[in-house]
C-alpha cells in the first residue's frame, strides 16, 4: 500500500491493473486492425413489405479478428470512438460499401445503400467534402445513398445539425434518422431537420404484440412519419406476425432477421440473383 500524501492509502489493485493492461492490448489490436484492414462490411437487406423484395441494404461493419473471430460493432465501436479512430473507420466503410453497391446497381438499377454515420463524423468540418470525394471516386449515384444517423447524434445541437445536414443534402444524398422513437422528447424538433427517412427502432417493433403502452409507439411513430412526410423503415422485424402488423399500419419498408440477417457481399449477390428486385 502507498500513501498518496493526502492521508488516503491506495492499495495496488490487481484487477484494475489487469483492466488497464487489457485496454492497452485492445488499443494495439485495433490500431493494427485498421492498418492491416481486418474490417469487412456486411449487408442486411431492406425489403418492400408489400412485395417482399429487396430494395437496398444497410452496410454494417464487422471486425475479422485474427484470434477472436468475427466481431460485431458492439464489441469495438466504443473503443474505436474513444481512440478517435471512428471517423477513419466510418469513411472506410462508406467507400467500401459504395464500390460494392455500384456493382449491384449494374444488375439492379435503383438499388439503395444505407451507411451509418457516427456523431464524431457528423462533427467533422471535412465530412461533406470527404463524402463528395467518395461519390466521385466510386461513381455511386448520390440519390441512392442514404446516410443514417441516430436521433441522439442529430438532436444535441439542432442548429448545427441542420447546417451539417443541409450541407450533406446539397450533395444529393438522403438522410435517415436511426433508432427513431428512442429520443421521444425531441420529436417536436423533427420539422427543423432536413430528414427523408425514419428507421423505427426495433424495441417498438418488438413491443407491437404486447398490450402495453409501448406497443402503440410503433403506430404513433408511423403516424408522425406520415405527418412530416418521411418514409418509414421498420427495424428488427423477426417474424411474420410483426411484418403483417406493420403492413396493416401501412409501413412500406422493413429490415430484420425475418427477411435476412446481415451477410457478406458475396452472399448478398447470390440472394439478389435468386430473388426479384425492383
Ligand atoms: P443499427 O444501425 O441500429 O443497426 C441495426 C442492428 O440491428 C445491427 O446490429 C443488425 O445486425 C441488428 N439487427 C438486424 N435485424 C435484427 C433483428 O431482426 N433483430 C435484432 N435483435 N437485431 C437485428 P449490428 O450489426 O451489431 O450493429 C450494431 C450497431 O452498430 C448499429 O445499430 C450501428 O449503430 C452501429 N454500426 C454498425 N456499423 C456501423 C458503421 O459502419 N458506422 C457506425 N458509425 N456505426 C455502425
Ligand atoms: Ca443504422
Ligand atoms: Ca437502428
Ligand atoms: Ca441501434
Amino acid at each position: 500500500a502507498k500513501d498518496d500524501g493526502k492521508g488516503v492509502v491506495r492499495r495496488f489493485d490487481p484487477s484494475r491493473f489487469a483492466e488497464t493492461a487489457q485496454r492497452r492490448k485492445d488499443e494495439n489490436d485495433l490500431r493494427r486492425a485498421l492498418a492491416e484492414c481486418q474490417f469487412e462490411v456486411h449487408y442486411q437487406p431492406i425489403v418492400d413489405l408489400q412485395g417482399n423484395y429487396t430494395v437496398g441494404v444497410e452496410a454494417l461493419v464487422r471486425w475479422r479478428h485474427p484470434l477472436r473471430g468475427l466481431l460485431s460493432p458492439g464489441d469495438f465501436i466504443d473503443l474505436t470512438e474513444s481512440l478517435g479512430l471512428m471517423h477513419r473507420l466510418g469513411l472506410w466503410v462508406l467507400r467500401e460499401a459504395c464500390v460494392q453497391a455500384v456493382q449491384w446497381q449494374r444488375e439492379h438499377p435503383g438499388f439503395k445503400l444505407n451507411v451509418n454515420l457516427s456523431a464524431t463524423q457528423l462533427a467533422s468540418p471535412e465530412l461533406t467534402d470527404e463524402i463528395r470525394t467518395v461519390l466521385t471516386d466510386t461513381g455511386m449515384p448520390a440519390d441512392l445513398l442514404v446516410l443514417e444517423l441516430t436521433e441522439s447524434a442529430a438532436l444535441t445541437d439542432l442548429t448545427e445539425s441542420a447546417r451539417v445536414l443541409d450541407s450533406l443534402k446539397s450533395l444529393g444524398v438522403r438522410i435517415a434518422l436511426d433508432d427513431f422513437g428512442t429520443g421521444f422528447s425531441s420529436l417536436s424538433h423533427l420539422g427543423a431537420l432536413p430528414v427523408d427517412v425514419v428507421k423505427i427502432d426495433k424495441s417498438f417493433v418488438q413491443a407491437m404484440q404486447e398490450t402495453t403502452a409501448n406497443g402503440s409507439v410503433a403506430e404513433a411513430v408511423l403516424h408522425i412519419a406520415r405527418t412530416f412526410n418521411l418514409s418509414p423503415v421498420a427495424e428488427g422485424v423477426e417474424d411474420e406476425v410483426q411484418a403483417e402488423m406493420l403492413r396493416e399500419l401501412a409501413c412500406t419498408q422493413a429490415q430484420g432477421y425475418h427477411f435476412a440477417k446481415p451477410m457478406p457481399a458475396s452472399e448478398l449477390t447470390g440472394l439478389l440473383t435468386r430473388q426479384t428486385t425492383k
